[in-house]
């Protein structure tokens, strides 16, 4: 098992479903999936990047988890989709292979060598689709007004809008 495969394990022993890296400054960025679930709120998503974090350093390389709060400037679904892990959807979310657009995203920049040239790039295939475009209640899609979402999901209070998710194909 050379360290590339070594850390991915290391990243799934923690729950992440799929692991990808791609260069990243003068290192490289760890991009990991979570499937989304009730119980992984934005803390346990810290905490479990930050042990994975530490257990790579226990190999001897440096690696610095990067948190929810600030992410640094860094587009984690951008960096997703450029690592091939899925695509950014019309619902601009990341739609990927395996749990389409229920995912929750992290990252660690190290500099062990985590670069695995095998992977099978997703494709972006949103072609022939607008589910999610026609069936967001405020139009925030087709009018690209990332502020009509968050007015409407600030007026809904304890529920959370996940209409663009629900419909999109990929979710199945
Ligand atoms: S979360 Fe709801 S309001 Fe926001 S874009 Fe999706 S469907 Fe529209
Ligand atoms: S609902 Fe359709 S258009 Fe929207 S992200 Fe999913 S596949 Fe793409």
């Amino acid at each position: 098992m050379d360290i590339c495969d070594k850390i991915a394990a290391v990243a799934k022993s923690h729950g992440a479903s799929h692991v990808h890296a791609i260069p990243f400054k003068d290192k490289n960025a760890l991009v990991m999936v979570f499937q989304a679930n009730p119980g992984l709120d934005l803390s346990e998503l810290d905490s479990i990047t930050e042990r994975i974090a530490k257990d790579i350093r226990r190999k001897g390389f440096f690696a610095r988890a990067l948190s929810t709060k600030d992410w640094e400037g860094v587009s984690l679904r951008a960096l997703a989709e450029s690592a091939g892990i899925g695509f950014i959807g019309k619902s601009g979310l990341l739609i990927t292979e395996i749990h389409g657009p229920r995912v929750r995203l992290s990252c660690i920049v190290t500099d062990a060598n985590v670069l695995n040239g095998q992977f099978k790039r997703v494709e972006n295939s949103c072609e022939g689709c607008s589910a999610c475009v026609v069936s967001c209640p405020v139009g925030a899609l087709a009018k690209r007004d990332a502020e009509l979402c968050k007015e409407f999901t600030q007026r809904m209070e304890k529920a959370r809008c996940t209409i663009c998710i629900d419909v999109c194909p990929y979710s199945r």
